[in-house]
């Protein structure tokens, strides 16, 4: 696959995700992070948008519920290049309805290249990295030349 680059502002777009076992957990990372959060967009399914809405007072744009399209919506939005960093604390330990939804969000995040924290201690390396608040260019597959050797 050949190649582009897509830059990321220093205001990155940060999406953030939790399944009801960690919602406590992104929660408590989350307020942590208020600080370095509030110089980001933030992004995120809906129980978890409101959530941490609702406990940390910062400004989130949320979605809609996992189970019901919001991983989906996601991914869509990771596609067409508007998620630069997704903090996704998923559960590794229970079966969720919608695990083809949570694989294809992973799996779109890896094709676009974003970096994913799938727990806390990734999402502590990530954002303790000055890269958060830097400008960044990252490797894209470059999806014109893509389509057309297909068209
Ligand atoms: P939720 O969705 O924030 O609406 O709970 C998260 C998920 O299950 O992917």
């Amino acid at each position: 696959m050949e190649k582009t680059t897509r830059t990321m502002n220093k205001r990155k777009q940060v999406a953030l995700v939790a399944h009801d076992h960690y919602k406590q957990e992104l929660l408590q990372w989350t307020i942590e992070n208020k600080e370095k959060l509030t110089k980001h967009s933030l992004y995120a399914t809906g129980t978890t948008g409101n959530l941490l809405h609702r406990e940390t007072g910062l400004e989130i744009q949320s979605l809609m519920s996992g189970p019901m399209g919001g991983d989906q919506q996601l991914g869509a939005l990771i596609a067409e290049g508007n998620i630069d960093v997704m903090i996704f604390f998923w559960d590794p330990l229970n079966a969720a309805p919608h695990d083809p939804d949570v694989k294809a969000l992973l799996r779109i995040a890896s094709v676009w290249n974003i970096p994913v924290a799938t727990n806390r201690a990734t999402a502590r390396f990530l954002f303790d990295s000055s890269l958060i608040d830097e400008e960044v260019e990252i490797k894209i597959p470059d999806y014109q030349s893509y389509l057309a050797k297909r068209t």
